[in-house]
């Protein structure tokens, strides 16, 4: 069919209508703004001449209209632009809407931009009344598919439109509970053991129910039935469940979704009708296998809700091979067109297949990266191409724990696997059984783990399942509501385990065939990659990436994983501009961070370093001393180990640059409060307790933060930071002698104006000289300031002057920015953002609007000044991808992040350059 002939115009000239059959379609895949994901794909499949039943999609245009114009649609739509489609449609198939003899049936589903699984509504076997299900049913020569149609017909829209459902989750669902009270009555488990007759008087009560708790009659008028599902699938956008939806998922509310009008096909139509979801590849695993399930005389939903467990598409290669074949053919096809893992769903309609849907598929963070991969050693896709494809936080599920398998087999041994059931989200979990969302969140309160468990889930346990550290279903397949959210969430889950016997009313979980009876609280394990569910608590163990590259307890060569994961920090070594560089104290984590690729440490907290054994007790004693002299003598017994510490990290840098910063803490960190360990404290210095004590309250600050700290304490006491250039120079000396040339980094932190760092500069300058001149030796090192206070960031101009490098330190400079407290912020910012004032916490991500301003000032007037000044960002934000994108704009010259950040920065570094 020309296209030509099919494009329909809304009387106002707006085209808010979109047809699409077999060889044909008004749209295309790029038009997912305008028509949904899933209008513009069943567009593409057509026109790609897959078969998809004929249709049409109402675009989000109209949803915007609807609310934008309190509710109501545009003018023309429902007189001319339907008609006129559903015409179309009649004349295609020969069918008429509202037909006595043959009628035309109808799907209306919703479809965003983005997709929502479960979240808006659906409504199939539209077009049935008392009249039309006599036709469908002598149509069909099959008088119990028709009223099985109508039965689930009227509920659906009973549901959707009439808004006939229970109050909350733990109420039963009206219709279930009518259909289940017929099924008890007639002695019969099974929805296919029921008989016409009884589907007749199902009906009849479904509509009764309705029209007693409504007021509303179920509508015979296959007219009035459509406009009320359309009206109802845009209602549908802005649900309580859908908004929780977009707000988790970043959603915006002005996109609106499309409705898909489409002309049924029944997969419920006998035993040589079936309906199914698959992916195009593994979406657990990423594996290039084929992979979904189907179940033969069922509608779609039947799949998807969970409710009856279905077959895999490999029975359906031994069942039926003749559409077998077609629907693989279909699935090459679609990874060739498409260059992407693909989701479908088909139906079956006595023997002949069709395409329903198709979408880029959901994946677990592993297939992501796995699909990438292996797309690009097929060549389907570039390795440019396979980068962009990988969120950089995905990379946490390479990362992720497993189970200690000792533990997990002893438990095993012991009879604690309770049963199994499938991989649905790869992980290992454990954590407090909940059997509510309500619960998961009392136990997220109290800082402990959740592990949700539900016989099934549905689209309100979304909160529940973003608590929970894992998800454990009854019911349910691989492509069921649980599985596909979880996989999104980047949760563990294991779904269907139909071994479970849940009790919500009396919290209370059996498992069949054991004599095992948990309670909601009770800690349970799952293990997503091998869909075990064990009893009780099991730790957690490193992943195989883990273990090759810090445990070193796996060879490369006997890690798959691992090395897909090596491919990936390769490519993204190739394009990524940004440097990447670690926050690290200690030889062994820069070991683990060199390992992870680390190109140098951005921020060693020297702090961090006078911690253990017998440094704390010099550094009180240097913190406690009366005068300069106390000072000095406590001094000189931490400057061996200062000197070690760096000559440890020297050396486990090798070549790579290593920053150093000065002491930043207020010195009364270091110090006990509680009184007996002031008192052992006094003690071992051989002082009165009183003394001690009153020196620690002198030390006392109300606003530590703002307080004596950073470069302020080497100014009033250079011997501090004496101490330390000491160390260093004294430790690059001595890894000179042995053959290595280092170039330490000092850092002066908290410098707020150049004065400061030239007063400091000078202390360091002088001891560096005064130690190599007794070494007799040369160290070349520099001299650069944190930028952590705004008032430094507005005069990077002057301070780049006195500085060889700046390293900005977002943490501070958010909290001053912001004049929000970094450690007390917890308490408000979850509040604060469901005000949307901030939308991501902007102590995990830049707020680039007001921070990164201040940033990329400082960045400019900065090199103005001094064209060759080293730029780089050490706060917590520099393993965040959207911060690290940021940095890259501003063409700074590393980011600095924990060690388990890194293999995430340096993908986020090269898709940022990439996107640029
Ligand atoms: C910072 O403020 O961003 C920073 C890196 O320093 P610290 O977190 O040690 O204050
Ligand atoms: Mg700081």
């Amino acid at each position: 069919m020309p296209t030509s002939k099919l494009n329909i115009q809304a009387t106002s000239g707006k085209q808010y209508i979109y047809n699409f059959s077999e060889g044909a379609a008004e749209g295309d895949a790029t038009m997912k703004n305008l028509l949904g994901g899933k209008g513009a794909n069943l567009a593409e499949m057509a026109n790609i001449g897959l078969p998809v039943p004929p249709g049409f999609t109402i675009s989000t245009e109209v949803c915007t209209y609807y609310y934008d114009h309190n509710k109501t649609f545009p003018s023309g739509l429902f007189e001319h632009d339907i008609p006129d489609a559903l015409a179309k449609l009649e004349t295609a198939l020969g069918k008429r809407f509202g037909d006595s003899a043959n009628p035309l049936l109808l799907s209306v589903r919703s479809g965003a931009r983005a997709s929502m699984p479960g979240m808006m509504d659906t409504i199939l076997n539209l077009g049935l009344n008392d009249t039309t299900v006599e036709a469908l049913a002598e149509q069909s020569g099959n008088p119990r598919f028709a009223w099985d149609c109508y039965r689930r017909f009227v509920q659906m829209y009973g549901d959707v439109v009439l808004e006939l459902r229970p109050a909350d989750s733990r109420q039963p669902d009206p219709f279930e509970k009518i259909l289940d009270e017929h099924k008890k009555a007639l002695g019969v488990t099974l929805d296919t053991e029921l008989e016409t007759e009884d589907l007749k008087k199902i009906v009849m009560a479904y509509k009764e129910a309705i029209k007693t708790e409504t007021g509303k009659e179920f509508p015979e008028d296959p007219r009035q039935q459509l406009q009320g599902a359309i009206g109802a699938v845009f209602g549908s956008w802005n649900n309580e469940r859908a908004v929780v939806y977009r707000k988790l998922n970043h959603i915006p509310g002005y996109w609106g979704t499309a409705c898909n009008v489409q002309a049924m096909v029944f997969g419920n139509m006998g035993p040589t009708s079936g309906t199914g979801v698959a992916f195009t590849r593994d979406a657990a695993t990423g594996e290039n296998i084929f992979y979904g399930e189907y179940l033969m005389n069922a509608q779609g939903e039947d799949v998807v809700a969970g409710t009856r467990t279905p077959l895999t598409i490999s029975q359906l290669e031994e069942e039926n091979p003749g559409i077998y074949r077609q629907l693989d053919g279909i699935r090459s096809r679609l990874e060739q067109h498409y260059r992407d893992m693909m989701d479908i769903e088909f139906t079956i309609e006595n023997g002949k297949l069709f395409m329903l849907q198709c979408r880029v598929g959901k994946r677990t963070g592993l297939a992501a990266i796995r699909i990438a991969y292996d797309m690009c050693m097929e060549g389907l896709i570039d390795e440019k191409e396979a980068l962009l494809r990988i969120e950089p936080q995905q990379l946490n599920q390479l990362l992720r724990p497993v189970f200690d398998q000792h533990e997990k087999q002893s438990a095993i041994d012991s009879g604690r696997l309770l049963a199994t059931g499938l991989n649905a989200g790869p992980g290992a979990a454990t954590g407090r059984i909940c059997f509510s969302a309500q619960k998961a969140e009392e136990v997220r309160k109290k800082g402990d783990t959740a592990i949700l468990v539900r016989i099934e889930t549905s689209p309100e346990d979304i909160k529940g399942m973003s608590l929970a550290e894992g998800i454990l279903t009854e019911r349910g397949g691989m492509t069921s509501h649980a599985a596909l959210v979880a996989r999104q969430m980047g949760k563990v889950c294991v779904a269907g385990c139909g071994a479970l016997d849940i009790d919500y009313s009396r919290g209370e979980l059996r498992i069949e065939g054991k004599n095992t009876l948990l309670k909601e609280g009770d800690y349970i394990s799952i293990d997503g990659t091998t869909g075990e569910v064990l009893q009780g608590e099991i730790s957690t163990r490193n992943s195989e990436v883990i273990e090759v590259l810090a445990d070193k307890t796996l060879k490369p060569e006997e890690a798959p994983t691992w090395n897909i994961f090596d491919h990936i920090m390769r490519w993204s070594d190739k394009y990524r501009k940004l440097k990447i560089r670690t926050n690290a104290d200690q030889p062994d984590q820069a070991d683990l961070a060199v390992s992870f690729g680390a190109e140098g440490i951005g921020l060693c907290r020297t702090e961090h370093m006078f911690f253990g054994g017998e440094r704390i007790d010099a550094m009180r004693e240097m913190i406690l001393a009366d005068d300069i002299e106390g000072r000095k003598k406590a001094l000189d017994k931490l400057l061996p180990y200062q000197r070690d510490d760096f000559y440890g990290l020297f050396r486990a840098m090798g070549s790579r640059p290593v920053t150093i910063r000065l002491l930043d803490p207020p010195l009364h960190e270091f110090l006990p409060h509680g009184d007996k360990e002031i008192e052992a404290l006094a003690a071992k210095f051989g002082k009165p307790y009183h003394d001690v004590r009153n020196r620690i309250d002198n030390l006392h600050e109300f606003n530590p933060m703002l307080g004596l700290r950073g470069c302020r304490l080497g100014i009033l006491h250079p011997e501090i930071p004496a101490m330390q250039v000491r160390a260093i120079i004294e430790a690059a000396c001595r890894l000179k002698k042995e053959g290595h040339d280092i170039i330490p980094e000092i850092m002066v932190p908290l410098v707020g104006t150049v004065r400061e760092l030239e007063i400091t500069s000078e202390i360091i300058h002088r001891v560096a000289r005064r130690v190599m001149a007794e070494q007799e030796s040369g160290v070349t090192y520099l001299v650069g300031t944190m930028i952590e206070v705004p008032r430094a960031a507005m005069t990077s101009g002057d301070i780049a002057k006195a500085a060889d490098f700046f390293s900005y330190g977002t943490n501070d400079l958010t909290q001053m920015g912001l004049g929000m407290s970094r450690d007390d912020s917890g308490q408000f910012l979850p509040s604060y953002q469901n005000y949307d004032i901030y939308q991501h916490n902007p102590f995990e991500s830049l707020d680039q609007d007001g921070i990164g301003r201040l940033i990329q000032l400082s960045a400019k007037e900065g090199r103005t000044v001094k064209p060759e000044l080293k730029l780089g960002i050490c706060g917590e934000h520099g393993g965040d991808p959207d911060t690290i994108a940021f940095c890259h704009s501003l063409s700074l010259n590393y980011v600095s992040c924990s060690p388990f950040r890194i293999p995430i920065a340096r993908l986020a570094a090269a898709r940022a350059a990439l996107m640029a």
